[in-house]
């Protein structure tokens, strides 16, 4: 038997040097992002998971980007597009969930979004609204029509239903990895994932409004689970693709 960790390792090297991973930890510079107890700040704590995650991604052979290494501001648009350009195999934005008020302190769990112009509910609905604050002045490309973006990307039938997969597969090993509550995959309109060529997901790693998951998420061993839950997601995608199209 070849121990998991290896195999992953195997898979994802074996005949594929190139396979490259834009990791997107949300918000930063002058988008603040969620806030919460204790002074957590959701732009750093994004930023230090999606260190974490590139990390696991390199020890199995990807080609980790991150679209930012420090706290700087990096429109929303910009964060797909290097993805495009790089053309990265998958995109994957890293943010934590908020909620205002006591719902937000009771709140805890993982939800994992892809694409698509209608929120699945009225909570993912909130949650794009939320995420979607950081768009910059004039940064849509029709300020008559910002869904347009989004509507150009659902036309790739193909990334979409990769995006999907991948959802399914990070949201799985997540939940099962660092045993927080399932909220589910779900869909929203987020500005972020618009205009990716590729498979591309949104990870809602838990609630910075909720004190006790916010401090576990600002703790080095938690974030290393999440992290290592998130790269085992994308290689067991990597790995379920391939046999799919064999
Ligand atoms: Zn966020």
């Amino acid at each position: 038997m070849i121990p998991l960790p290896a195999l992953a390792a195997l898979l994802l090297s074996a005949a594929a040097p190139s396979f490259v991973v834009v990791v997107d930890p949300g918000h930063g510079g002058e988008q603040e992002g969620a806030s919460g107890p204790a002074g957590l700040r959701e732009k750093a704590l994004t930023l230090q998971i999606a260190r974490r995650v590139a990390r696991r991604l390199e020890r199995l052979g990807a080609q980790v980007i991150l679209t930012r290494t420090k706290d700087e501001t990096v429109p929303l648009a910009q964060r797909a597009a290097l993805a495009n350009a790089r053309q990265a195999d998958l995109f994957l934005s890293i943010h934590l969930n908020s909620m205002p008020g006591r719902l937000g302190a009771a709140t805890h769990g993982v939800e994992t979004y892809f694409l698509s112009a209608d929120a699945t509910d009225a909570s993912a609905s909130a949650v794009a609204a939320r995420e979607n604050a950081d768009r910059l002045a004039g940064e849509e490309r029709d300020p008559d029509d910002p869904v347009a973006g989004i509507l150009e990307s659902l036309g790739d039938a193909e990334a979409l239903d990769e995006s999907s997969r991948l959802a399914y597969a990070v949201q799985e090993r997540l939940v099962a990895k660092v045993k927080a509550e399932d909220r589910g995959v779900k869909q929203a309109p987020f500005y972020v994932l618009a205009g990716a060529r590729m498979a591309a997901v949104l990870v809602e790693v838990g609630f910075i409004s909720n004190p006790r998951e916010g401090r576990r998420l600002a703790q080095a061993a938690y974030q290393d689970q999440v992290a290592a839950a998130i790269a085992d997601g994308v290689a067991a995608w990597r790995r379920d693709g391939r046999s799919a199209h064999r």
